[in-house]
């Protein structure tokens, strides 16, 4: 179900512009459009879900083919390069789009918590 008000349900369905990474039948990666890193790209599953705390139990696949689309991306990094995974649950933990989306971020040294 699209959220008709929701920025990355209007990305997904190509009302608003994305630069697109690469997508598969459930979820879609694009470039974060203010980047934090080199690589900063955001996958986002095609459900609207809020969330993770909003995941219902039927919704199991959605978590896994996110974390498995982070894995195809990574082989795309140069040799052994590290990445980071970060999912922003609630406003007071820094999400501001409020359509579950894992951010992957690359090519810098990370050291910071
Ligand atoms: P959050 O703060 O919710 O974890 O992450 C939302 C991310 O979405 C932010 O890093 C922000 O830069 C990105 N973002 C917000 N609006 C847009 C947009 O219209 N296009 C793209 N590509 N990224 C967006
Ligand atoms: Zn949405």
């Amino acid at each position: 179900m699209t959220h008709e008000k929701c920025i990355f349900c209007k990305i997904i369905s190509s009302e608003i512009p994305s630069t697109k990474i690469t997508e598969n039948e459930d979820v879609l990666v694009i470039k974060d459009i203010a980047p934090k890193a080199p690589i900063h790209y955001l996958i986002i599953p095609k459900k609207h879900v809020i969330d993770v705390a909003s995941l219902e139990e039927n919704d199991a696949s959605i978590a896994s083919k996110m974390i498995f689309m982070a894995k195809t991306l990574s082989t795309d990094l140069p040799d052994e390069q590290s990445f980071r995974l970060i999912i922003n649950n609630g406003p007071q933990a820094g999400q501001t789009v409020f359509h579950l989306h894992c951010h992957f971020i690359a090519g810098k040294k990370m050291t910071d918590f």
